[in-house]
């Protein structure tokens, strides 16, 4: 079986996450079919540039994988999936020097948190002091 069959089989567990939509902008970066200004790519996970930035420095991380939501990867993706994203998130931090002067990582997850792509990202924030958590 495939990996998209296991995904749909394994996601019947997870409610309320639609299905992966194969044509989201991500799925299609991750094709190659669109352009990105990529800042590092392992097996797991790429990382680039947002494209509408909103700090000096926002780089979005996302995994390979077909996942919609945290739910969604935290309850059908490997354990190797996993990892592999949490520690290119890690990697990304590190690798542009910001731990002294601080980030913000957010990952927004349907409606209320006006996802725009339904495929599971991380966004990373740096480079100014970056205000309340929340935008009420
Ligand atoms: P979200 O609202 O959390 O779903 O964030 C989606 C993000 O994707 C936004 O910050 C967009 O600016 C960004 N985005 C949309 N299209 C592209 C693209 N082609 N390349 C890079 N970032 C993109």
């Amino acid at each position: 079986m495939n990996s998209e069959g296991r995904n749909q089989i394994l996601r019947r567990g997870v409610s309320g996450v639609p299905p992966y939509d194969d044509n989201n902008i991500f799925a299609k970066i991750l094709r190659g079919e669109i352009p990105n200004r990529t800042v590092y790519e392992d097996e797991w996970a790429l990382a680039f540039h947002d494209i509408n930035p909103q700090a000096p420095v926002h780089i979005l991380v996302i995994p390979k994988g077909k996942y919609v939501s945290f739910a969604d990867f935290s309850d059908t993706a490997s354990d190797a999936e996993i990892t592999g994203l949490i520690r290119a998130i890690g990697h990304v931090a590190r690798m542009l020097g910001y731990e002294a002067s601080g980030y913000r990582l957010l990952s927004n997850m349907g409606p209320d948190s006006h996802q725009e792509v339904p495929h599971l990202h991380v966004h990373l924030f740096a480079g100014r002091p970056l205000g309340p958590m929340l935008v009420t």
